[in-house]
């Protein structure tokens, strides 16, 4: 079955590649369709943009399409930057700025608890499927590690002394926000073919 992933992020892609393609699923993403109009993120839930671009890029592609928006909910600060992850510092996407101002922010905290919360949503071009998946840790007093994407470099997860940073993919995949959400995808995804095959 092919899937279409709405992201170009390269950091999403290899992880829910990873995921997905070990499951058989054949895994296209916007790179396949550069002509795709970009999706504005204007909504004030992960769900809302989620949904948004699902279902957007699904109008173009007539490819089932499944979408994740993902926030970064601290404990200090209230549950910011949350739906505003992306451009906490200013600009769409700067995550160098971001995790900047997350430590400026975070300057003397006593509590560093934080989670990340992911809402997939995928469109099959009549219903909409939304899962969440939610990993809890502590922000970092500096950056450590170097792959990953966003604010991988000050999250450590709950049980681990390494941020994402500096964990395989595969380990991040089971035990972060979007890899647990991803198998509740999967887990409904089974029972769907299940049925069909009965
Ligand atoms: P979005 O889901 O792509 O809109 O992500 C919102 C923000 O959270 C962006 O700044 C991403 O870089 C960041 N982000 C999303 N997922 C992760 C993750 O797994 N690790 C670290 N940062 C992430």
């Amino acid at each position: 079955m092919t899937i279409l992933l709405a992201t170009t992020n390269k950091g999403k892609v290899a992880e829910l590649q990873q995921q997905l393609e070990n499951k058989g699923f054949t895994v296209l993403t916007l790179v396949n369709f550069p002509d795709c109009p970009e999706v504005i993120e204007d909504q004030d839930t992960l769900q809302g943009n989620a949904e948004k671009k699902a279902r957007e890029v699904f109008a173009f592609t007539q490819i089932p399409t499944f979408s994740d928006d993902t926030g970064l909910e601290v404990a200090a600060l209230g549950g910011r930057p949350g739906v505003y992850s992306a451009r906490y510092a200013g600009t769409d996407g700067d995550a160098v700025a971001n995790r900047a101002k997350l430590l400026v922010e975070m300057e003397g905290a006593g509590d560093r608890s934080a989670q990340f919360r992911t809402v997939i949503c995928y469109f099959d071009g009549k219903e909409a499927y939304f899962f969440e998946g939610i990993c809890k840790g502590i922000i970092t007093t500096e950056e450590h590690g170097t792959q990953g994407f966003g604010y991988d470099a000050l999250f450590c997860p709950d049980g681990f002394t390494e941020t994402f940073a500096q964990l395989s993919i595969e380990i991040k995949n089971e035990i972060s926000h979007r890899g647990k959400a991803v198998a509740k995808f999967l887990a409904k995804a089974q029972a769907y073919i299940n049925t069909i095959n009965l």
